[in-house]
């Protein structure tokens, strides 16, 4: 509506007579009147931060090889949902609601996984249906984050290219992927992109490509009024130290490709002034709102 008032107000300040005037004046005020209206009316960007469970390693050196072998670690794993003008973004799901609180053991008992508090009970808290959701994005689909993917049925689901063909594809589980966590979703509703996708349109919400993890995974970035912009990392690293050192797990699918995405993501956090939100890290994460409070 503002558009059009705008084009209107534009295209008619070109006065051939004075009496155009008063109806110039006329459509400026629609034009000041509706820009004033939009503004009392959107509200600005919200970020939720839920507790999508927990996760416990018994040897940490699988993050981060040769290095504090046999250590174990704890880990957090969080989801997000941004609120915008234009609709909702749910990044990631976290671990499946159907995990008990005392934890479940994965491969070998290498990871003891559980979820004491369940996404959907969060989401009811703040008043929000998944199947209201626009968009979900998925940094990647190994199963501590599709673990609730089937919650979001009606969400059109951006994802990269080569993420899109490696879950949807017949050796799905061969990438450490876990189908029945999504097999809910259609394929019809998956876009595959190749690179950056700027998600509302305005610049403030840019899904990144950050592959190497798995072969198509990618990162948020989130730019909010008061905040300020947010690098959320997906798992580009699982905790600060990996970071700090720029280490590789062993199990992620392309080691060079993984230490190209850190230089790129690097580089973007540093040129837009950006804070980097660590999915798993527990200790970042204990300092970070969770919801039913937000970021805006
Ligand atoms: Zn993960």
């Amino acid at each position: 509506m503002v558009d059009s008032t705008k084009k209107e107000a534009g295209t008619s300040f070109k006065p051939k007579a004075l009496h155009k005037t008063a109806a110039i004046i006329m459509l400026s005020g629609a034009f000041i009147a509706g820009c004033a209206t939009k503004e009392i009316n959107s509200e600005p960007t919200r970020l939720y931060v839920f507790d999508c469970g927990a996760i416990e390693s018994r040897d940490v050196s699988m993050f981060s090889p040769g290095v504090d072998e046999g250590q174990k670690k704890q880990l957090v794993n969080s989801c997000y949902l941004i609120k915008h003008a234009e609709g909702m973004l749910f990044w990631d799901t976290g671990l499946s609601d159907s995990l008990p609180p005392e934890g479940i053991e994965l491969w070998n008992g290498a990871f003891q996984l559980s979820v004491t508090k369940t996404l959907k009970s969060q989401l009811d808290e703040i008043g929000v249906d998944p199947l209201s959701i626009d968009y979900l994005g998925i940094s990647h689909f190994h199963g501590d984050h599709t673990g609730n993917a089937n919650y979001f049925v009606n969400s059109k689901v951006i994802i990269q290219q080569e993420e899109k063909e490696a879950a949807f594809g017949e050796e799905a589980e061969k990438f450490g992927f876990s189908p029945e966590s999504y097999h809910k979703l259609s394929i019809d509703n998956v876009q595959g992109i190749e690179g950056d996708h700027d998600v509302f349109g305005d610049g403030t919400v840019i899904i990144k490509r950050a592959v190497g993890h798995t072969p198509g995974h990618q990162v948020l970035w989130v730019n909010l009024a008061e905040t300020g912009p947010l690098l959320i990392s997906g798992d580009l690293y699982h905790f600060t130290k990996n970071r700090t050192y720029k280490r590789v797990p062993s199990f992620n699918f392309s080691k060079p490709q993984t230490l190209a995405a850190f230089d790129s993501i690097e580089a973007y956090v540093k040129e837009t002034g950006s804070t980097m939100w660590i999915q798993h890290d527990k200790e970042q994460n204990a300092e970070i709102k969770h919801a039913p409070d937000f970021y805006q």
